[in-house]
């Protein structure tokens, strides 16, 4: 299976320069650091949208080895509208882009977006063919409660939604992200993240046969000295790296430890 990981810039770099060459490290890099069956992903801030594609177009095969997803994407309107500040579905795959990711707990937390509005989100892209990565993750109070299964079923019901809804196919990537991981160095155990993708795998069945293959790929504090941990299970397809993903040798050390 392939595995993929997942570059999430943030609200980052600061620059367009070091955008350019961020995108541009990597691009130079990708072929040589021989990546077979990992399939890299890096999803910049809009603005940067475009420049980081016009470096993504140089690479060598006509197979990408490096795809361009962006951070999010309107629930308003698929194409267009008026709806100062949104950028739609249609505006994406216009720009190439071919992933979005949706749910990111800092999405969910400062923007209180809940499971009405992440469900239009991935109705529009997938009105316009986007694969979405889907993010989900218990925080730290739901932790401590031992409330991570519950807390995951309720954030999946939004993919239940959606297939109730809907027969066409849907290009999604589960990734679990613990809140509580996310950029603080701290990292769940591997026995844990090892049944909660089981769990996750478990419920993904349940809903429909044509979940069966989606990829389930862990984020959280993700670095190039712990990644190994994380590639060495089966449960695991790949991972969603954010700070790590700011410094091309390190995101693609993270990359290397998915080769088989
Ligand atoms: C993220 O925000 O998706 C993430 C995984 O961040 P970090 O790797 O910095 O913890």
């Amino acid at each position: 299976m392939t595995a993929w990981v997942i570059g999430n810039w943030k609200l980052n770099p600061t620059s367009l320069l070091e955008v350019k060459t961020l995108a541009q490290q990597l691009v130079q890099n990708v072929y040589q650091a021989k990546l077979d069956d990992v399939q890299l992903m890096v999803a910049p801030s809009f603005v940067h949208l475009s420049a980081v594609q016009s470096e993504l177009s140089h690479q060598e095969d006509t197979e990408p080895a490096i795809l361009l997803a962006s951070q999010d994407v309107s629930a308003m309107s698929a194409d267009i509208g008026a709806y100062t500040g949104e950028v739609s579905a249609n505006q994406l795959v216009d720009m190439d882009v071919d992933w979005v990711i949706v749910g990111h707990s800092e999405r969910r937390q400062y923007f209180d977006e809940d499971n009405d509005l992440l469900l239009q989100k991935i109705r529009n892209a997938q009105a316009k063919e986007l694969g979405v990565i889907f993010c989900i993750g218990e925080s730290e109070a739901d932790y401590q409660a031992e409330i991570t299964e519950k807390v995951l079923a309720e954030q999946l019901q939004v993919i239940y939604s959606v297939f109730e809804q809907t027969s066409s196919d849907i290009k999604l990537i589960i990734a679990y992200e613990p809140v509580w991981a996310i950029g603080t160095g701290r990292v769940p155990s591997t026995s844990d993240v090892d049944s909660v993708h089981k769990f996750i795998r478990q419920q993904l069945a349940n809903m429909d046969a044509k979940l069966q293959d989606v990829p389930i790929i862990y984020g959280g504090s993700v670095k190039p000295d712990n990644a190994k941990a994380f590639s060495s299970l089966p449960s695991v397809n790949g991972v969603l790296v954010g700070g790590a993903a700011l410094d091309a040798d390190s995101f693609l050390a993270i990359a290397q430890s998915f080769v088989e």
